[in-house]
């Protein structure tokens, strides 16, 4: 028999928990459908931008998410492959938030998700673990009118796709569009016992031929390490062995090596990071939220900010669309619209920066600058860390003061 509810939202992640908390919370019946069962890993970089503090605030779970274990990150700073390197603080952004002074977090999603996954079940979502979705259910016309999944068929005017970046339900709906230069391999690793002091800045560390580690300090002594590179080197990684190939890969990045030696590895991931846009984020009876939306390369770390903000935008759409009785494309537009306005042009400057970092003379031009002029990385880093506009960084009076620095 099946069940019918308001929304469904496939995928328990960041995105797809935190609309159906909105949802739940305002009085409506969710069903909240994820594949794997908590507490679960996600490959990540674990970097949270300083105005996740707020979303996860405005969703209730910020103080249990700094008592479950974080660590405050207050700056960043950039390796270049030349060997130089510059950086910054999050909080002398122009942004007057106490959020910005703050400055980022480090929380192991295997933390976060679970958090957020409990909290929307506490807000009222009916929140199934262990269910995977295997497709759409369609009206007559085409329109989304619920899911099939191993345990059954449910049915709502609305399905919500927030199962990430192989998302089925955008791939259903036939409006992925893959980005060829974005198709990745990142293997993500955990270290224990390394002597970071408590103010250590996240690092992002570019090496020869294009790869890039991040290295997040986490709580208690931990780092995540995470490498991402070309897909090309998907035949070595898979001739040598994840393991072997990072231990061989490692020394390309000799900050981050030395940082790491004598300490213990306790954990490695490999994933391939598959960035991509859609061609639009909403269907009659459907809306795409997070990854399912758009991936882009994880070197800026935002997509958890992009997750949780982009599931403010779909409630903002959805419960007045789920009030006048009415889910078609048209009445989801609004939500487009808003990703178009707000978010688009952040991932239009994140792909900017993942360019120029793969361009070395730039690189090795552009450093020694922002090495001079710590304001004018943290004009970046106001943008990159999602509290600034991205038009801050296209003013004239900012690229003459690079040209000139
Ligand atoms: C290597 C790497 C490093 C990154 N580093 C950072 C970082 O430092 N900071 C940052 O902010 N972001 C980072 N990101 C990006 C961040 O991880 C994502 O943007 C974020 O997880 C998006 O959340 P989401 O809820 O959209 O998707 P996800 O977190 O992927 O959640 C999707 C969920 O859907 C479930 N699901 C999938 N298919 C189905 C199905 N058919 N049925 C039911 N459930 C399903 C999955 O099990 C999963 O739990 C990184 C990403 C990668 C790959």
């Amino acid at each position: 028999m099946e069940t019918t509810f308001d929304a469904i939202v496939v995928g328990g992640g960041p995105a797809g928990a935190a609309t159906a908390t909105h949802l739940a919370r305002a009085g409506r019946s969710v069903l909240l459908l994820e594949r794997a069962t908590f507490p679960r890993n996600k490959p990540c970089g674990e970097f949270l931008s300083p105005p996740v503090r707020g979303l996860l605030e405005e969703l209730g779970v910020y103080e249990r998410v700094l008592r479950a274990g974080a660590r405050d990150v207050p700056a960043a700073r950039i390796h270049c492959a030349d060997g130089g390197s510059f950086a910054g603080g999050f909080a002398a952004s122009s942004a007057r938030s106490a959020w910005a002074r703050a400055g980022g977090l480090s929380v192991p999603r295997v933390v976060l998700d679970h958090l957020l996954f409990e909290n929307a079940r506490r807000s009222g979502a009916d929140a199934r673990e262990g269910v995977g979705v295997r497709g759409l259910i369609r009206e007559r016309s085409g329109a989304v009118c619920g899911v099939e999944t191993d345990r059954g068929a449910f049915r709502a005017p609305v399905v919500i796709g927030a199962d990430g970046g192989r998302s089925r339900v955008a791939r259903e709906l036939g409006v992925v569009r893959p980005i060829p230069r974005l198709q990745k391999i990142a293997l993500v690793a955990h270290y224990a016992d390394v002597p970071l002091a408590e103010n250590h800045p996240v690092e992002m560390h570019i090496a020869r031929e294009g790869a890039v580690c991040g290295l997040g300090p986490g709580p208690g002594g931990t780092a995540n390490v995470t490498i991402v590179v070309a897909e090309s080197e998907a035949p070595r990684i898979a001739g040598a062995g994840p393991a072997a190939y990072y231990d061989a890969l490692l020394p390309a990045f000799p900050v981050a090596a030395e940082w790491l030696r004598g300490s213990r590895r306790t954990g490695l991931a490999t994933c391939g990071t598959f960035g991509h846009s859609t061609a639009r984020p909403v269907a009659d009876g459907a809306l795409l939220a997070g990854d399912a939306a758009t991936f882009i390369d994880p070197f800026t770390g935002e997509g958890v900010y992009f997750a949780l903000r982009g599931a403010q935008m779909a409630a903002e759409t959805l419960l007045p669309a789920l009030r006048r009785g009415d889910t078609s494309e048209r009445a989801l537009a609004p939500y487009a619209r808003a990703r178009r306005r707000e978010l688009t042009p952040k991932y239009a400057v994140c792909g900017l920066v993942q360019r120029v970092v793969h361009r070395e003379p730039l690189m090795a031009w552009l450093a020694p600058r922002f090495a001079r002029r710590p304001d004018l990385t943290e004009r970046l880093l106001g943008v990159t860390g999602d509290m600034d506009s991205p038009y801050r960084l296209m003013s004239p009076a900012y690229l003459l003061s690079l040209l000139t620095a």
